[in-house]
């Protein structure tokens, strides 16, 4: 077996005891998610790892793996067309049964975007705190298929044949969630730096707004209009935006950040909380903002429109 660097990169989490405990596997093909995860178990239970990095392939874990009898694994797979309340609770009650010699657990859930809402929510307490030595693998193709309660409580591995520890550190920021989509994978290295550049436009801008010093927006919108977003970026950016807002509102409610997490500093200093209404109506404008995108309205336009209603009405 060829072990990715992705499935290497887990196994040095877990020795340094870094490991988080839900990851969301994104990527286009269903059958490298499978085997990235099945290498992950390899990875993480094998006690001979060779030289080079590799799972040995012949220790009792190796072979117990290798024939889907491990203790240590459970691996969930949609039952006909959806992945269903019913597993989510059989695999909760056997979560809770002793597995002996087995030093942690991997909950494989194989096709997430299948997940009924129900199934989601039935499973969301357990993700956040699932107990000592569980891991969690969501499996998907489609990101905006998972419901965000869930997609906040992972980090996102975006998973394709060149997949590196680069690409892994990157996805671990959870802005990135919200920007991985847009990445058609042709220049990882192209589109990370177009992701920083836009996160520093969001937070400009953002800030400008929550400070109602809104006079600066022409020389945002110029900053804007040479970044040339696509239609989905444009989304994206729409997506930051809300998740900026979001997260300054629950900065004043001292409710935890999800998406801004390595800006938590700069969050708290703009941050006031006799503005949490002007913070919900800037979310708000700009979640109707999608609207007009899906019209082909051109995202500065339509951001504009937004940013000079803000400020009449604050005037
Ligand atoms: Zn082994």
């Amino acid at each position: 077996m060829l072990i990715s660097e992705t499935a290497k990169r887990m196994r040095y989490l877990y020795d340094v005891n870094r490991l988080g405990h839900a990851y969301l596997l994104l990527g286009e093909h269903s059958s490298l998610l499978v085997e990235t995860a099945k290498q992950m178990t390899h990875m993480l239970f094998c006690e001979h790892i060779t030289p080079e990095g590799e799972a040995c392939g012949v220790c009792d874990d190796c072979l117990r793996l290798n024939s889907d009898n491990h203790m240590g694994v459970y691996w969930i797979r949609p039952d006909g067309a959806s992945l269903k309340i019913a597993q989510m609770r059989t695999a909760l009650s056997a979560d809770t049964r002793k597995a002996n010699g087995v030093k942690m657990r991997i909950i494989v859930i194989e096709d997430a975007h299948k997940l009924t809402p129900e199934a989601t929510n039935a499973i969301l307490k357990w993700v956040e705190e699932p107990g000592l030595n569980r891991l969690f693998l969501f499996l998907t193709v489609s990101l905006s298929a998972i419901l965000p309660t869930l997609r906040s409580r992972c980090a996102v591995l975006r998973i394709d044949r060149r997949d590196s520890a680069a690409v892994f550190e990157m996805s671990k920021n959870p802005l990135f969630t919200l920007w991985s989509e847009v990445d058609d994978g042709d220049d990882k290295e192209k589109s990370e730096v177009r992701f920083a550049d836009t996160v520093s436009l969001v937070l400009e801008l953002g800030q400008s707004m929550a400070r109602k010093e809104v006079q600066g927006w022409h020389v945002i919108a110029e900053r804007f209009a040479k970044m040339n977003y696509s239609p989905p970026e444009s989304y994206a950016v729409v997506d930051l935006l809300i998740a900026y807002f979001r997260d300054l509102i629950a900065v004043t409610c001292a409710s935890p950040i999800v998406y801004f997490t390595n800006q938590t500093d700069q969050l708290k200093k703009v941050a006031q909380s006799d503005r949490v209404s002007l913070y919900a109506r800037c979310a708000l404008e700009i979640g109707n903002l999608r609207k007009l995108l899906a019209s082909h309205v051109q995202m500065i336009t339509a951001l504009e429109a937004v940013v000079l209603r803000i400020q009449r009405e604050l005037a």
